[in-house]
Formats: structure tokens, C-alpha cells, sequence
């Protein structure tokens, strides 16, 4: 599988693949990303279907990710986006954040 692709997640780690699997199977495929209750300040896991693992630290300036489990977790697309968007420096995604969260939560399921 040799494909190139400014897709920050490409990976040239032949045993990606795998740990991917071995990831979304540890977080059960839902999604770890920690959410606060709006009322009660509560914190949960999102919870929604995942099909990505991402790095919660991402190396910088070009060094590689630590690939090791406790930098892994499962991610649903909305969270992904959201995670990735962060990481850009996209402030004004940052700005919609809540408004959007609400309607993320507000559909009555993820396909
Ligand atoms: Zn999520």
C-alpha cells in the first residue's frame, strides 16, 4: 500500500493498521473524548460510535508520534474534526464549538 497524501494522519508505520484495530477495540469503538455537562459540569466520555485513533499528543515539528497505547484513544468523526481542527490553530472553529456540540448531541443517533 504505497500512497502518498498531505493527510496528517497517512502513516509510513507499516504496523498502523494494527494498532488502530487494537485501539478501537480497547476503547470498545466509542469515542474517549471527555465532555463537560453543561449544567452540572459533570465530565463523561462522548460515547458515540469511533472509527478513528488519534494521537493526544502529536509530536512536533516533524518528529515522530508516540505511537505507544497511553497516546492513543478512539475518536468519532465529530471529535476528530474538532481535535484536528484545534491542532491547526483554527481559533474561530473554536468559537462555533459550542453551538455546534449542541447540535452534534441533539441528533437522535450516529448512523
Ligand atoms: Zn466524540
Amino acid at each position: 500500500m504505497a500512497w502518498s497524501s498531505s493527510n496528517r494522519d497517512a502513516r509510513f508505520n507499516p504496523g498502523w493498521e494494527r494498532t488502530r484495530k487494537r485501539i478501537l477495540e480497547r476503547d470498545h469503538h466509542r469515542c474517549q473524548w471527555i465532555v463537560t455537562d453543561w449544567h452540572t459540569g459533570a465530565k463523561h466520555i462522548c460515547g458515540y460510535p469511533a472509527n478513528e485513533v488519534d494521537h493526544k499528543v502529536r509530536a512536533k515539528n516533524g518528529e515522530p508520534d508516540d505511537d505507544s497505547p497511553s497516546n492513543l484513544w478512539a475518536l468519532c468523526p465529530y471529535h476528530h474534526k474538532q481535535k484536528t481542527a484545534r491542532e491547526s490553530g483554527e481559533a474561530r472553529v473554536e468559537k462555533r464549538r459550542s453551538r455546534e456540540e449542541a447540535e452534534w448531541y441533539s441528533r437522535p443517533a450516529f448512523r
